[in-house]
């Protein structure tokens, strides 16, 4: 968009600021880290921001995240006019704050919290599932400390048990929180947590095992039926308490509404808190996630301030304190528009897409599905043969055609396996999916057609690597473990920063 001033600037000579582009606003560079001296008209302002930002990617086209990119306008509306509120003041806001906690009602009962008739559910609203897994982890962890000191036991080592496909914020807690992560391996074809190996890794210092509802990676569930069952049988031989978790930042909303039989939430008896992203499949922009607690008990009293509010008490547990309230009126927004038959509606018709692009992906018979058919909606895949050419190189030409798919390696013990993640969202429309597998086919018909050592730094490795090696026939996992390796020495964190 490009908008034209009337104003005139006071110190404005020769040139008119009338001509947006040639106005010595928009011509001279703005200093990029400091502020500047003076004050520049509002048009070149939102001209020169504007204008930068037309090269970040299209939101709707990203195809690597699951957070929201679209929202009814009725509820774009409600969001611009809640912009100025500021969620904490809730002396002021008495309504929205009621709205929160309508919300984790909401969220309790569908994830079948044993909530009495007179009792309201325990859980809050946070900025995102790391927010909320933070709290959680900090009301494991101060429970468990809690009990040991009583007991006269040391509780200066507390654990967490959880997979290795785990989301950075599970490093994060455990970095913060100084917690020790402990996590179970995958292997190759199995990229989740295996309970059993879970359930093993098991001690005394185990402060909780934290179960995925829809790995990131993959997209699948976490077996935490099994889970449940498995330390059920630990706890009673050990005389612990070891309680789950349930990390359903992109399950959440997908699970109640798929597979309503699927045993996952609190009716489970181990469950005693489970995270959900509200930006997510919760449908709604992103800032918003929520944490629940199967009961009262499950949050200790001692995390949670108390503020006076109109002369009662409100219990308050977050990380931060000023913040948006329009993410909160959203959801809401979302609750009463959809109520279940909407959001089944929606992640219905997300199923409906996936298979589609998988058919179409595995129609080429180039690809290997990773992904799951129960699970997130997204299709995860690798390539059958990547001796010639990779998954990073298809992920470079899709974005010539505007799509932004990200390719990446798995983690730890299966790092040799690199895949591509289409994640399926609302606006991810049956016409977009049939789109994109024929972009796909296109990409895949012209690496055909060019030599492998072009474009990607990936593929090149793995030509100089087989080129330079005696056996010129490497097998396809070998020929990945290098590309792999690449990529890790590339990439300096740890992990992928996927969400
Ligand atoms: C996205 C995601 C998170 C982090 O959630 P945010 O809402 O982005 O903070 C944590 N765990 C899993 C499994 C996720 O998919």
């Amino acid at each position: 968009m490009v908008i034209s001033s009337t104003v005139k600037h006071p110190d404005e000579h020769s040139e008119s600021i009338d001509c947006t582009f040639a106005s010595r606003y928009v011509r001279e560079a703005v200093p990029k880290f400091k502020l500047s001296e003076s004050s520049i008209p509002k048009d070149a302002a939102y001209q020169i921001i504007n204008d930068e930002l037309m090269l970040d990617g299209k939101p709707r086209l990203n195809l690597a995240s699951f957070v929201t990119t679209w929202m009814e306008p009725e509820c774009d509306k409600l969001i611009m006019d809640s912009l100025n509120k500021n969620y904490v003041d809730m002396d002021e806001y008495p309504v929205t704050t009621e709205l929160q906690n309508r919300c984790v009602n909401i969220i309790a009962h569908l994830f079948n919290a044993p909530i009495g008739k007179e009792e309201t559910a325990v859980g809050v609203g946070t900025v995102g599932s790391s927010e909320a897994i933070m709290l959680a982890g900090l009301a494991f962890k101060r429970k468990w400390q809690t009990k040991r000191k009583s007991e006269g036991k040391p509780y200066d080592k507390p654990n967490i048990v959880t997979g290795a496909n785990v989301q950075v914020c599970w490093e994060k807690f455990a970095k913060y929180f100084e917690v020790e992560l402990k996590e179970v391996k995958l292997s190759e074809g199995y990229y989740v947590m295996d309970p059993l190996k879970a359930v093993e890794m098991v001690d005394e210092n185990t402060i909780c095992v934290a179960a995925i509802l829809g790995s990131t990676l993959t997209g699948e569930f976490e077996d935490v039926k099994l889970l449940n069952e498995l330390l059920t049988v630990k706890n009673k031989e050990t005389g612990w308490d070891t309680p789950i978790h349930v990390d359903a930042a992109s399950g959440g909303f997908v699970a109640p509404f798929l597979y309503p039989d699927l045993l996952w939430d609190f009716r489970l008896p181990l469950v005693k808190s489970i995270n959900v992203s509200g930006h997510k499949y919760g449908l709604v922009y992103p800032g918003i996630g929520w944490v629940v607690w199967r009961n009262q008990d499950d949050l200790p009293d001692d995390l949670v301030f108390h503020i006076n509010y109109l002369g009662s008490d409100q219990p308050t547990f977050t990380l931060n304190f000023s913040k948006g309230s329009s993410q909160i009126i959203a959801q809401y927004y979302q609750f009463i528009r959809l109520g279940f038959e909407g959001y089944k509606n929606v992640m219905e018709n997300c199923l409906a897409n996936t298979r589609i692009l998988k058919e179409g992906i595995e129609k080429t018979g180039k690809f290997k599905i990773v992904s799951k058919d129960v699970g997130v909606p997204l299709v995860a895949f690798s390539l059958k043969d990547s001796s010639r050419h990779t998954v990073f190189e298809i992920a470079d030409h899709l974005r010539k055609y505007g799509w932004i798919v990200p390719a990446y390696t798995m983690p730890a013990d299966a790092q040799h396996i690199a895949v591509l993640r289409v994640v399926i969202r609302e606006d991810f429309s049956r016409s977009l999916a049939e789109r994109l597998v024929s972009d796909i086919c296109k990409v895949v018909t012209l690496l055909e057609t060019l030599p492998s050592t072009i474009s990607s730094k990936s593929a090149h490795v793995a030509v100089i690597a087989s080129e330079t090696s005696e056996e010129v026939k490497k097998d396809i996992t070998e020929t990945q473990t290098e590309i792999a390796s690449y990529w890790k020495k590339l990439a300096t964190g740890k992990r992928v920063g996927t969400c």
